[in-house]
């Protein structure tokens, strides 16, 4: 079940340390229908609606080839959620599981990622499909699909697959 930010039964909340400053830096925006956590999906899909990913200066010239890929990996921060619970129970039954254990979005640094479909490249703006976050969700990276890329530097020793 979809939680707004309220304990419940069984879950346990930790007093975080204070945060060490990753220096993160929000790159653009993402637009997306919902306006609500309880109206957003648990997890994007391939035929979903149509959303918008803003990309803001200076980083638009950081776009430079993203739509050769088809799919893009997309990192985002879950404003909303709170980030001090160490056990959760998505089903508010009383049964909980630690919060690595789960995609939930409340989690102690509040990364949210999605495989998204690439539909158009409007100037510095994404049109893609796949997403599952709120309207004006703080974009952090995109990166083509792992299964789509081949690095484009030589290869590296680590790199080959150990055969059993
Ligand atoms: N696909 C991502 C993942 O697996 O890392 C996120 C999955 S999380 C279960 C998606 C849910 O997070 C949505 O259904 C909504 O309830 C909630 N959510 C979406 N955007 C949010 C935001 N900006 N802040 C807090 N919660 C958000």
């Amino acid at each position: 079940m979809v939680r707004e930010s309220e304990i419940r039964r069984n879950e346990v909340a930790v007093i975080p340390p204070e945060p060490s400053d990753a220096g993160l830096i929000f790159i653009g925006r993402i637009r997306t229908p919902w306006t609500s956590r309880l109206m957003a999906p648990r997890q994007g899909r391939p035929d979903g609606p149509v959303c918008r990913i803003e990309i803001f200066e200076p980083w638009q010239a950081a776009l430079d080839g993203i739509e050769r890929f088809e799919r893009l990996e997309v990192l985002y921060w879950l404003h909303l959620s709170r980030r001090d619970l160490v056990r959760q129970s998505p089903g508010d039954n009383g049964t909980t599981y630690g919060t690595f254990a789960l995609r939930s979005p409340v989690r102690p640094n509040p990364i949210g990622t999605s495989i998204a479909m690439l539909v158009a490249l409007e100037g510095s703006t994404l049109l893609v499909r796949g997403l599952d976050c709120l309207d004006g969700t703080p974009l952090l990276d995109l990166k083509p699909d792992r299964t789509l890329f081949k690095p484009i530097a030589p290869e590296q020793p680590g790199d080959r697959q150990t055969q059993a």
